[in-house]
């Protein structure tokens, strides 16, 4: 095959049913609008099925997001402000232990802490509050810090990745969360994040995550100033990572929410971009066991039809998210453990409740 063939929808049909990996001129053939979104859709599931059978999973976990002050104010980001605005916030250890009790106490398996790199916070603060979440309630899995976040506290403590990861380990760190991959290509970046760590950064903090034994996730913020070309370079860039390490367990794509961020003149994503995203995810990322349909991000109702689309999982209950909120989201602040279950019977699935790492999560119901 020459390098000027455009490939075909039946072609790809043919490797997708043969389990062949497609190429990046292959998954940049099926973002295109003119090819059936369905027919992608129908690929996507065949190998949404074959992974996870209908299995659709979900967990039960609340966020926590300590501070909303960050040095980087990347023009993405309706939720981080400066620390003399009156939305600033820092929460007291507290607070904070307060939210791990709140966590316990509603059946939390997980909590998901992220949050804005604060000017005057050392690595001592970040490492704290993993130790005392994980010291109050050790039950309570802490998948916590983005790579952004790691590669500040790597600045702060001018130690070595895999130096800063060990201590967090030993002080109670279960994963990592995917964020801040945005999308790789510096082209990008610049308009959306120019002063967050690059792609590479953020690849080799997962890689170093991952030889230490960690699970992570990973994630790609979509719908911005990206081409299909730079979301296709993103996924083989994870892929290629995955093939390397085996570490990640999820992908996340996460539709980006134009309003409340310097970028509020760009229009939101349609429905059915995002469905297209998901499937053309699970069809390129051959290597990831789940693909997210993240109902903060995508909305409960095309989360629910994504199901269909190539995800396997609904993410979580998800008590007090606030990052995609403040950008607008309009999905509810949460969700009950019956919404969830309902919302993924109604689309023809099996709900299956899971832990962080994907284990079946055992529960009276
Ligand atoms: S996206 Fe993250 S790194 Fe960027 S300003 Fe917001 S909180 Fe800070």
């Amino acid at each position: 095959m020459s390098d000027t063939h455009q490939p075909t929808l039946d072609e790809i049909r043919r490797k997708v049913e043969a389990g062949s990996r497609l190429s990046a001129a292959e998954g940049e053939m099926v973002f295109r609008p003119e090819v059936d979104v369905h027919a992608v859709g129908r690929l996507a599931d065949l190998v949404r099925r074959r992974t996870n059978s209908d299995a659709a999973f979900y967990n039960v976990n609340a966020h926590l997001n300590p501070t909303n002050v960050c040095i980087y104010r990347c023009p993405l980001c309706a939720y981080s402000c400066n620390a003399d605005d009156e939305r600033a916030y820092v929460m007291s250890d507290k607070e904070i232990l307060a939210r791990g009790r709140e966590a316990v106490e509603h059946g939390c398996t997980e909590l998901h802490v992220v949050g804005g790199v604060h000017p005057d916070k050392g690595f001592d603060w970040y490492l704290g509050i993993v130790r005392m979440l994980h010291e109050a309630y050790p039950g309570l899995h802490l998948k916590a810090w983005t790579a952004v976040e790691i590669a500040r506290f790597v600045e702060l403590a001018g130690r070595p990745v895999r130096w800063v990861l060990e201590r967090l380990i030993e002080a109670g760190l279960g994963s990592m969360p995917g964020g801040g991959a945005e999308i790789f290509d510096p082209a990008v970046r610049v308009q959306i994040c120019p002063r967050k760590i690059d792609g590479a950064t953020w690849l080799d903090v997962h890689r170093t995550a991952h030889a230490l034994g960690l699970r992570t996730n990973a994630t790609m913020l979509y719908g911005h100033v990206e081409s299909p070309r730079q979301r296709i370079d993103h996924l083989v860039r994870l892929r290629e990572l995955q093939d390397e390490t085996g570490g990640f367990q999820a992908f996340v794509p996460l539709a980006f929410h134009p309003e409340g961020t310097r970028l509020a003149h760009i229009e939101r994503t349609s429905a059915l971009d995002d469905l297209r995203t998901v499937a053309v995810s699970r069809l390129m990322l051959d290597n990831f066991d789940h693909v997210k349909a993240y109902w903060i991000s995508l909305g409960v109702g095309t989360a629910q039809v994504a199901l269909a689309y190539g995800a396997d999982d609904l993410d979580g209950t998800v008590c007090h998210e606030e990052i995609h909120h403040q950008a607008g989201a309009d999905s509810p602040e949460a969700l009950t453990v019956d919404e969830i279950r309902r919302l993924i019977i109604e689309a023809g699935f099996r709900p299956v409740e899971r832990d962080t790492l994907y284990r079946a999560a055992e529960r009276q119901l």
